[in-house]
């Protein structure tokens, strides 16, 4: 039986014993939270236990590495439609050590691409149209600096409306124990400073 198949074939019994029923909720998250957290399996069900959130409490947003690298792209969007479509009041951007995005490169990626049939040609013509392939498939060498950075990103970035905290922590995929890297409400505090 193919994953396709067991995902669907549990996914019958679960609808039809009606197990979803301890879980509904609406799309509004009653803790007022946006997550940008890493894709990690450690993390499935470790990350929402450590923070203490349930169903129905945040918005969750993963990919590898928690990150956000570009200010326009598809993860930075959605912290945005999080706060002004979706009520999300704060942010917290959560990666964790022994992240695999720490360790990879694309010379890595790339070969294995090759081993998988992407054939020189595609690579080669990605590179000559100016796709910055390196950029694009680079891991992170630094997870505090890592999380800084997107933390940066995200409390930067023009539409995001200064009242919103974002806060950087760094999870142990083993314990779920969170370290403090960037205290959304100290910048803050910090930012008002300045300006006054
Ligand atoms: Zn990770």
């Amino acid at each position: 039986m193919g994953m396709l198949d067991e995902i669907l074939s549990h996914n019958m019994e679960y609808v039809s014993t009606r197990q979803y029923e301890s879980l509904q909720t609406d799309k509004f998250p009653d803790k007022g939270l946006a997550i940008l957290a890493c894709m990690d399996a450690r993390l499935v069900e470790l990350l929402p236990q450590a923070l203490g959130i349930r169903n129905g409490d945040a918005k969750l947003i993963k990919n590898a590495g928690a990150l956000v690298t570009a200010p326009w792209g598809s993860v930075m969007r959605s912290l945005l439609v999080a706060v002004y479509a979706l009520r999300a009041e704060e942010i917290c951007v959560i990666a964790h050590y022994d992240c695999g995005m720490g360790t990879i490169d694309a010379t890595a990626i790339l070969a294995e691409a090759r081993k998988r049939g992407i054939s020189e040609d595609v690579i080669r013509t990605l590179r000559v149209s100016g796709i910055d392939l390196d950029g694009f498939l680079k891991g992170f060498a630094n997870v505090e600096d890592s999380v800084r950075n997107t933390c940066t990103i995200v409390r930067q970035h023009p539409l995001l409306p200064r009242d919103v905290p974002v806060h950087g922590l760094i999870m142990d995929p083993s314990t779920g124990r969170l370290d403090t890297i960037v205290n959304g409400y100290v910048v803050m505090n910090a930012e008002k400073q300045d300006e006054a």
